[in-house]
């Protein structure tokens, strides 16, 4: 069989995910925090995600407290992250003004560094995976945490893996859904699970990358 490579995505050319690509041009910065067991998974869910946004890292790792580069972002961003634990405060439009106020003031006030711009961090792996992750990281347990509105919470329309929990979005989905709430301004009761903004179209061609990942199972 061929393993011809895409130049842009870097996957089999038969599973190139380019075409499922969007160009967005994303405000808030995001990072994604990806499990090393998930660099191996050949859906490329979190390869589409970085494509399409304009500011997206992604580091690979467990733990991040010795992350040179992991550091060097939270030293620069006023970073949130997005996980459901305990102290997850749901993202309300009142929680939503909160959080751009200091993102605006750090425009505002580059010299100031008690403003740094919003960052959205997401771990990137199962449910385990991602607990092991934020339990490993000193750094990752002292951001402040969000969580999604129920009604995004459980739009999921993500079929290739088992879900271990009800509620569960892939990361490029969740992270669509925050990246959505935070950006909105006025709008922001009129982001649902089908009207994300300008992530909708994202959104609609996951849809499409998951049908096409399905048409490679037996
Ligand atoms: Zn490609």
């Amino acid at each position: 069989m061929s393993r011809t490579l895409c130049f842009t995505c870097q996957r089999p050319q038969k599973a190139c995910i380019c075409a499922f690509s969007v160009e967005i041009k994303n405000n808030i910065h995001v990072v994604v925090l990806q499990h090393p067991s998930e660099v191996s998974q050949t859906k490329g869910t979190i390869t589409l995600l970085a494509k399409s946004l304009q500011f997206c890292q992604v580091i690979v790792g467990e733990s991040f407290d010795d992350e040179a580069y992991f550091l060097k972002v939270m030293e620069q961003y006023q970073a949130v992250l997005l996980y459901p634990g305990e102290k997850a405060q749901t993202l309300t439009q009142n929680l939503v003004v909160q959080l751009t106020k200091l993102d605006q003031n750090a425009e505002k006030s580059r010299v100031n560094a008690k403003f740094k711009p919003l960052c959205l961090v997401i771990l990137d792996g199962t449910w385990k995976k991602a607990y092991r992750m934020f339990m490993l990281s000193q750094t990752l347990q002292q951001l402040p945490q969000i969580c999604l509105p129920e009604h995004l919470a459980n739009a999921g329309k993500y079929h290739i893996r088992k879900v271990a929990k009800k509620n569960a979005l892939s990361s490029l989905e969740a992270s669509c859904y925050a990246l959505a709430l935070l950006e909105a301004a006025s709008d922001f009761d009129d982001i649902s699970a089908d009207q994300a903004g300008k992530y909708q179209p994202l959104l609609n061609k996951f849809q499409a990358f998951n049908q096409f990942q399905l048409s490679f199972r037996p």
